[in-house]
């Protein structure tokens, strides 16, 4: 773990080394709580927060859906995490981890009660998926696993409890010798990766799912924006797996994962087995718009 300075905790900036919870902590046993995952980059002007409010805002929803009363405004909570970058004094590019979580002080499944805290944790990371993969792709594996269904969970919502069905996934993936695994919907459709958006490329079309079985991810709203101003055709409909093994191209979204092309899904090759060009086009893009080089978004950019 690369460890900063400070992290952000109810208000106070502590030592990294002392932001600690009780065991009886609530989430802990309950699974009750909500986080984000944001992107800075070290633009030329300096880190810059990769659209915060966005994130901010969909924290602030997750918590409404769970029945979280957040002690504090979405203001308070932007302020929060760019006092903490400049704080941490960071030289490379950083993840910042909101999370919203009921603490110590009441036990049993009635959540409403429980102490709600809300930390932020901020640390230097590099690529999710590996840097060699934002070039070459990656090997990824139809998970066993079914996204978590819509008629008992919350998918809009980045819930804690939601992370338990994508890390079996990942697991079920990484130690049967891929990279990730992409999840189907309780329909046999595709949802999503264990933790990005998923697209493929067919005949010049970018093809991904709507939201019903996914996060409504940032980046994949990015990506789509991108390719509308380049004149790509999008359609946002439900993709099978044997679609997915003979699409052109395809490539995860997310904020950690950015955008990482997919080179096989179960021993298919997909395309030529390399980054494909709509994917490159878009990544290029993606990466001018995070580091502020395409002055076009310059309303995403928070600088520190
Ligand atoms: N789906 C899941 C399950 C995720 O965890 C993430 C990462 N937050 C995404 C999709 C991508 O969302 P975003 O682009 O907003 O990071």
């Amino acid at each position: 773990m690369n460890e900063a300075k400070y992290i952000w905790m109810d208000g106070e900036f502590i030592p990294w080394s002392e932001a600690k919870v009780h065991v009886l902590t609530h989430t802990l046993h309950y699974g009750n709580g909500v986080f984000e995952g944001t992107r800075a980059y070290q633009t030329e002007n300096g880190l810059a927060i990769f659209r915060l409010e966005d994130h901010t805002k969909r924290l602030l929803n997750s918590a409404k859906i769970l029945k979280i009363d957040v002690p504090f405004s979405q203001n308070e909570l932007e302020k929060a995490q760019i006092e903490l970058l400049r704080k941490n004094d960071f030289k490379g590019n950083v993840y910042i981890r909101p999370l919203i979580f009921l603490g110590y002080g009441k036990m049993g499944l009635y959540h409403i009660g429980a102490p709600v805290h809300v930390s932020i944790a901020a640390w230097e990371w590099g690529a999710y998926l590996g840097e060699e993969g934002l070039e070459k792709g990656i090997r990824v594996k139809i998970s066993s696993i079914v996204r978590n269904p819509v008629k008992s969970t919350f998918g809009k919502a980045k819930a804690v409890a939601n992370y338990l069905n994508s890390q079996m996934a990942k697991y079920e993936a990484i130690e049967c010798g891929y990279e990730e695994a992409l999840m189907l919907d309780d329909d046999g459709f595709v949802a999503e990766g264990s933790g990005e958006c998923f697209f493929i490329v067919r005949d010049g079309v970018l093809i991904t799912p709507p939201n019903d079985n996914s996060l409504e991810s940032i980046t994949q709203a990015t990506i789509l924006e991108l390719a509308k101003e380049r004149d790509i055709p999008i359609e946002r409909r439900r993709i099978t797996r044997d679609e997915v093994y003979i699409s052109d191209e395809a490539f995860f979204t997310g904020t950690a994962a950015e955008v990482t092309p997919v080179r096989e899904v179960d021993g298919r090759v997909i395309g030529n087995g390399k980054r494909g060009e709509i994917t490159k086009e878009l990544q290029d893009a993606y990466f001018d718009v995070v580091y502020g080089r395409d002055k076009g978004y310059k309303h995403y950019l928070t600088y520190i």
